[in-house]
């Protein structure tokens, strides 16, 4: 079958790889009908995240329609069509029973490896570094999901677009966790640095929890564009203004109440993702003056305000530890525990409060996936979001 995969730092393609197959009772098979492109996918492309290896397939945002089914499945069968959450549970451990799915006990086949690296287990991931256990991904004409038998993939209503409801597979969920990490409380402010997808999502969440106003941090315009427009928000675009002295302005000296870090590791640094993680390195601490965005949250942030960060990070960040906690700020952060917020997020969709398809500004085939990774990476031609259709 037809699959988009890794070759090295900023090499993908689109190749043929072994057709998905059932390998274990809990096991199901989807043929893939829709599958985003998310900035996760750019930490893996520029060989910020580790443990990858050449022919991995790529992608974590799928949904299609199933076409085999294990066993041991019951809540599932041919035909459904489905969005599946990236995240794999088993849905039996204390993680899983606490809701904190990203953290199962029991799904990732390379505990070792990730407890040397790490010091902790994960859970497994689909299409994503071996550290989260290597499962091949769903950029791809079809994917094994594994450990569909108590959570992970779920019906979705006939009469909704897969435009509607494949984001549920993560970043929807993501940018509402991110919120919910925030604590808002009614009335607050609350600024997101970054307009990519996920923030968008932030946005959208900030509003429906509470939020009394919404600030936007990025440099791109269609993505500050889309903040104020879809998100409501003000915008800081931070290659004009001094994002610490607009903040300052913008809250009557006191800073922002709750900040959230919608970009992630430094590869993202100054706006662009840089090619190698030296280019990151030298953008952000010799050829820009600009701190890394949890420094710049750190400083912005109000006295006891309330931090949270879907953005991924990898290995050591050099952090201003010292004036966060003299500050009194408090932190939350992780990868979504996708499966608690599918069934919810799902009505509200339904329910038309909200139609996720917003952030899409971009589809492409598996063959034109490699444009498209450049598309999104360099964000020419207006480019937010991209979903593939195998
Ligand atoms: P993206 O790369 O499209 O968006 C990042 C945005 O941040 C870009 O618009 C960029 O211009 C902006 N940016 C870069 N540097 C900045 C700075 N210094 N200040 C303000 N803005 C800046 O990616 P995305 O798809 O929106 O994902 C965002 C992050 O969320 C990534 O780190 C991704 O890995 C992470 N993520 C986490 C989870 C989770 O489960 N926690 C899930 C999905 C994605
Ligand atoms: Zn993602």
């Amino acid at each position: 079958m037809k699959a988009v995969t890794w070759h090295g730092r900023n090499d993908i393609r689109t190749t043929e790889v072994p057709d998905a197959r059932i390998e274990d009772e809990r096991d199901v098979v989807i043929r893939v009908t829709a599958s985003g492109i998310c900035g996760s996918d750019l930490h893996i492309m520029t060989g910020a995240a580790p443990a990858m290896r050449h022919g991995d397939v790529i992608g974590h945002e799928p949904m299609g329609v199933v076409e085999e089914v294990g066993s041991a499945v019951t809540r599932l069968a041919k035909g459904d069509r489905v969005v599946v959450p990236f995240t794999l549970a088993c849905g039996r451990c204390f993680f899983c029973a606490s809701t904190r799915f990203s953290l199962c006990d029991n799904t990732n086949p390379n505990a070792e490896m990730a407890q040397k690296q790490m010091g902790h287990t994960p859970s497994g991931m689909l299409g994503y570094t071996h550290m989260l256990g290597g499962y091949a991904g769903g950029q791809a004409e079809a994917l094994r999901v594994p450990f569909a038998d108590r959570t992970g993939p779920i019906k979705v209503p006939e009469d909704l677009s897969d435009d509607r409801v494949v984001l549920l597979s993560d970043i929807f969920p993501t940018g509402y966790m991110a919120a919910e990490n925030c604590d808002i409380q009614e009335g607050e402010t609350v600024a997101v640095w970054g307009c990519g997808p996920v923030a968008q999502f932030v946005m959208q969440s900030a509003w429906m929890l509470g939020a009394g106003r919404v600030i936007a941090i990025d440099r791109v315009p269609e993505r500050l564009e889309m903040a104020r427009t879809h998100g409501r928000a003000e915008t800081i675009d931070f290659s004009q203004e001094d994002v610490y002295e607009r903040l300052q302005e913008m809250t009557g000296g006191r800073g922002p109440d709750c900040c959230v870090d919608g970009v992630g590791a430094e590869n993202h640094a100054g706006g662009l993702v840089a090619d190698t993680l030296e280019d990151a390195k030298t953008a952000l601490h010799l050829g820009s003056d600009r701190p890394n965005v949890l420094n710049e949250i750190i400083r912005c942030c109000r006295k006891g305000g309330k931090v949270s960060c879907p953005g991924v990070y990898f290995g050591k960040v050099d952090l201003a530890w010292g004036a966060a906690m003299n500050k009194g700020l408090q932190f939350k952060m992780g990868q979504t525990h996708v499966q608690r917020y599918l069934e919810p997020l799902m009505q509200k969709v339904v329910d038309g409060e909200i139609d996720p398809s917003f952030v899409i500004t971009h589809h492409a085939s598996l063959d034109e996936a490699p444009a498209a990774y450049d598309r999104f990476k360099n964000k020419t031609d207006g480019c937010i979001k991209v979903v593939l259709t195998p």
